[in-house]
């Protein structure tokens, strides 16, 4: 049985995300110096991933923090992006 019982909150379009402070953000562990940034992705079905990782602002320092299929990975390199290759399904 369906349920709609949200949808008297959010039809009013009156609420708004939090927006994100930048006083907030923790500040990098590794370098003390840059501060972690959430980053969000997109599923392969389009979804939204929010907060799927976290990276330091300071490019000299590179840490990273991120979760893929459950797992948290710590510190894997950056990518460029030139050696994306798109997985065709
Ligand atoms: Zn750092």
């Amino acid at each position: 049985m369906l349920c709609f019982t949200n949808e008297k909150y959010q039809s009013g379009e009156d609420w708004e995300e939090d927006p994100v402070e930048t006083s907030v953000l923790p500040s990098c562990i590794q370098c003390q110096d840059g501060a972690l940034v959430p980053l969000s992705d997109f599923g392969s079905q389009g979804a939204p991933i929010h907060y799927k990782a976290w990276v330091c602002t300071n490019p000299d320092c590179g840490f990273n923090i991120k979760i893929r299929n459950g797992d948290v990975y710590l510190n894997e390199p950056i990518s460029n992006g030139a050696t994306h290759v798109p997985r065709v399904r």
